[in-house]
């Protein structure tokens, strides 16, 4: 491997879906890292008050705000050269994961970029199959990989795992959530493990490696052995944190699949991803090998990660704090809530 591991660390990049929720992190990090920061907001309706507090939080950091859709290819084109972007980090929300389609067409037509990472920040979708509707989602995921493959854009997949939290089945961003505090529900026999990492983490090393010549054209896989737990270690974590025993409910690996065919978007999805973690193990049953495939703490062993005890003390904090506990209330489990800022608390 090369010894200079970054290229142009002071490249200008831009992220698409930076008021999103791991799009948040990882316009943080780059800011943080002190790169020229570019990032994407969608214009007019639907801007809630939590986004334009996202917005001009990163704005106040150095942030430069463009606005537009990804899906207008002209627009993109015009912002990519006007603005000599170098780095794209697409965040884009599960629905949105083809209106990359346009983004790609510009990325390829302008043909200086240097690095595109899409929007995955999960499993390694070529390898996972998880059953329906999160299936239709790795199916959109992987065209836009096969697409940025085929006209031979440069890129970086980021297959960061879970994101550090307690892993409700039914939220799309459980680190928005407390754990539970009145009962715990266990996937299956509790026993299949999982890699958990920190949001601020997945900003980090994503910035780090969207400039890592190491990391060209390969999937770049978080695999912290201090963060990896089963769903029972999660539970004696937390409860050692809270100074309490809670019950356990078991969720069966049938009752995943009923809550994934009912088809209720995102819910679904997110038991249906739940399914393929926890029972299946897919986050564990494979070898990371091969030219394609690299692992963060090989690429960066002086780099520590936040552990997961850390984050879960994180909570606590929080739930000390009235006005954050307020702010958590009302984030019910239910992946529809806006979010709140106190995922940030975990860098
Ligand atoms: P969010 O839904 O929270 O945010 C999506 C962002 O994309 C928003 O800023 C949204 O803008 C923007 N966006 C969507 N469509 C467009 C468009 N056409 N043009 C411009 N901007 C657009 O996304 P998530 O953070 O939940 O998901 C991002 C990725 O991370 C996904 O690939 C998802 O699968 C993955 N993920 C991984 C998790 C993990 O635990 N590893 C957890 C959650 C997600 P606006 O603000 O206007 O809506």
């Amino acid at each position: 491997l090369p010894c200079a591991a970054t290229a142009d660390p002071k490249g200008r990049l831009l992220v698409v879906g930076a008021t999103g929720f791991i799009g948040r992190f990882v316009a943080e990090a780059s800011i943080e890292s002190g790169r020229p920061t570019y990032i994407f907001v969608r214009p007019g309706s639907g801007f809630s008050p939590s986004k334009a507090n996202a917005v001009k939080s990163l704005q106040d950091k150095g942030a430069i705000v463009l606005q537009g859709l990804i899906n207008d290819r002209e627009l993109m084109e015009k912002i990519l050269k006007e603005n000599k972007i170098e780095t794209v980090v697409s965040v884009v929300g599960g629905a949105a994961i083809m209106d990359q389609v346009a983004l790609v067409e510009a990325i390829r037509a302008v043909g200086t970029i240097k690095r595109f990472l899409p929007s995955e920040f999960g499993h390694d979708i070529d390898r996972a199959n998880p059953v329906e509707p999160g299936l239709q989602m790795y199916k959109e995921k992987r065209v836009i990989r096969r697409m940025v493959e085929g006209y031979k854009v440069p890129y970086t997949y980021i297959c960061c795992n879970s994101v550090a939290s307690w892993p409700y089945c039914d939220n799309t961003h459980p680190s928005d959530v407390l754990p539970p505090l009145n009962q715990f529900q266990i996937y299956g026999d509790g026993s299949v493990k999982a890699y958990f990492v920190a949001g601020s983490d997945i900003g980090k090393f994503t910035v780090k490696a969207a400039d890592d010549v190491r990391t060209l054209n390969t999937s770049v896989h978080f695999r912290p052995a201090c963060n990896m737990y089963n769903m029972n270690e999660l539970a004696a974590l937390w409860e050692a944190k809270i100074g309490r025993t809670l019950p356990r409910v078991t969720i069966s690996e049938e009752d995943l699949l009923d809550m994934a065919a009912e088809n209720d978007i995102p819910r679904s999805i997110v038991a249906s991803f739940t399914h393929d973690i926890f029972i299946k193990g897919c986050q564990t049953n494979f070898l990371i090998g091969g030219p394609k495939d690299v692992e963060v703490g090989d690429l960066y062993p002086d780099e520590m990660f936040r552990t997961l005890d850390e984050c879960f003390e994180d909570f606590v904090i929080m739930m000390e704090k009235p006005a954050d506990a307020e702010a958590v209330k009302a984030a019910a489990p239910n992946g529809t809530v806006e979010h709140i800022t106190i995922a940030a608390k975990c860098s």
